[in-house]
């Protein structure tokens, strides 16, 4: 049979084969842990919501004649809300899995300059005047690459920002050189990451801190996108942050796709 011809291949090699198999199957079973772990992340949720707004409709519909307008208005904006946060979680999971099945991003001529604003005037409308958000536009230069992907690189870095950074709190949004590229920066003077999350915070769902993160609306996926998009154009994400001093996210892209405008 076909185990046993394996079991006949594996001998003259010796333990190095075998260990060699086993790393793969520990490989195997962890790659099996995380999509069952994603799959309940992802139920959990949408059954959250989708609790909110079944509960509260099914609350209207038997009592209908016993709400106030006034009421019956305020419950229905909570189930509008869910339904959004539904919304939003669906169109990050569809952005995920759309950077894992496409082959080479777009190659577009993107404007540093004119991303680096039109971000901060998004980030101010969702601030809406609750922090100062600053833009410094660095030397002018063109990314070579999807200009989808990059604007949602930095809006997902621009929106954390204002989510995690109390009122009165000073967001600036920058373009870095650096030695091997450079760099579209967002530094906040807000609460700061301990050294322990680092690592994980480009991970799937993962969050400091949860109600924080659903309370201002995230979906536990914007840095999974953000490390997605920068991998894709060979670049990388780097996280500078300490509890109280604030924090510095780099998305940095390497020097073949940065294309400086001449002097
Ligand atoms: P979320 O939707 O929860 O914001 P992200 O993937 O964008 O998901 O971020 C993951 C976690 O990283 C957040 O839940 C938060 O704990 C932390 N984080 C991200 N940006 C900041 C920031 N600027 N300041 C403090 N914590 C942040």
């Amino acid at each position: 049979s076909d185990g046993l011809s394996l079991s006949v291949q594996i001998v003259p090699f010796g333990e190095d084969l075998k260990m060699l198999l086993s790393r793969d199957i520990s490989q195997l079973e962890k790659l099996e842990n995380m999509r069952r772990d994603f799959v309940a992340n992802v139920s959990h949720e949408l059954k959250t919501p989708l609790t909110v707004v079944s509960g509260f409709m099914e609350m209207l519909y038997d009592g209908f004649e016993d709400f106030s307008p006034e009421d019956a208005r305020r419950y229905l904006q909570l189930a509008i809300d869910q339904g959004g946060r539904m919304q939003r979680l669906i169109e990050d999971l569809l952005a995920l899995s759309a950077l894992e099945t496409a082959t080479q991003p777009d190659e577009d001529k993107v404007d540093v300059q004119g991303l680096l604003r039109s971000v901060a005037e998004e980030a101010r409308l969702l601030s809406s005047g609750r922090h100062e958000i600053i833009v410094e536009p660095g030397a002018r230069a063109s990314l070579l690459g999807s200009h989808k992907e990059l604007h949602s690189v930095l809006a997902n870095l621009a929106s954390n920002a204002v989510r995690y950074t109390p009122d009165g709190g000073q967001i600036r949004i920058s373009w870095e050189p650096l030695a091997a590229g450079a760099a579209l920066v967002v530094s906040d003077n807000g609460p700061g990451i301990a050294a322990e999350h680092l690592p994980r915070l480009t991970e799937r769902f993962y969050r400091v801190d949860r109600g924080r993160s659903r309370e201002t609306g995230g979906t536990g996926l914007g840095l999974a996108i953000v490390k997605h998009v920068l991998t894709r154009h060979q670049g990388n994400l780097e996280i500078v942050s300490e509890p109280g001093r604030g924090s510095r996210f780099l998305a940095c892209l390497p020097q073949h796709r940065v294309l400086w405008a001449e002097a």
